[in-house]
């Protein structure tokens, strides 16, 4: 089974990933986070990253196709969020996907989530202040980190990541739309509710 999410920063992809590759036991991978741990490690690749993803552009093709490779290339169940990310990355990356679950919400719930987002810098669990909050106030649940913002949440690398998300990422909904295989999901509303209703999809297409 091959999932993948789409949907502006702040949708949600990457805490129904995380929800469906607990329940569901499938591996899942995200574009972002494997590009940050790269950050994290201080090499030469992880500067370099940093200078694209810091300002909310995005990064080189290469840098990311290699990236993702490493972690797939024996693997035939995943769930994906945050790549392919425009028309280039699904041409070179050329998988067929079983669904694509495209959150689609509104401007002013985006935002919102995003000033209330806080990151562990060590195992990437993300947190929402209102919705998710952590159990003890600005530490992780998981590992016990101090939580941070991320340093791609400014106003200004917010404005360029949602400009990049319409311009870039967008054609991918119509793209996958005319293949039949794209599921739009109203994002705007609660978690569980938003989450079952991904979850009785999927399991229609797994007993199919
Ligand atoms: P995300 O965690 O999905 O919001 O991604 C954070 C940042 O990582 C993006 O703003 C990009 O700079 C970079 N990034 C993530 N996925 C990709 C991708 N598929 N292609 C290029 N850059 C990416």
């Amino acid at each position: 089974m091959k999932i993948l999410f789409l949907g502006k920063a702040g949708s949600g992809k990457g805490t129904y990933s995380e929800m469906l590759s607990r329940e569901f036991k499938i591996p899942k991978f995200n574009s972002g986070d494997i590009l940050r741990d790269e950050i994290k490690k201080g090499t030469e690749l992880g500067k370099e990253i940093s200078s694209y993803i810091d300002k909310g552009n995005l990064a080189p093709i290469d840098i990311i196709l290699k990236l993702i490779n490493k972690y797939l290339s024996d693997i035939e169940n995943f769930i994906l969020d945050g790549f392919p990310r425009n028309l280039e990355q699904v041409k070179l990356f050329k998988t067929n996907f079983d669904v694509i679950f495209y959150l689609k919400c509104s401007d002013i719930i985006i935002l919102r989530r995003l000033v209330n987002r806080r990151i562990c810098p060590k195992c990437n669990k993300s947190y929402n202040l209102i919705t998710i909050p952590p159990k003890k106030e600005g530490l992780c649940d998981v590992c016990g980190s101090r939580l941070v913002k991320r340093i791609d949440e400014t106003k200004e690398a917010i404005k360029k990541r949602l400009e990049i998300y319409e311009k870039e990422t967008l054609p991918l909904i119509n793209y996958y739309g005319k293949k039949g295989n794209l599921i739009e999901i109203n994002g705007d509303r609660e978690i569980n509710i938003v989450y079952n209703e991904i979850k009785s999809y999927l399991k229609k297409l797994i007993n199919k």
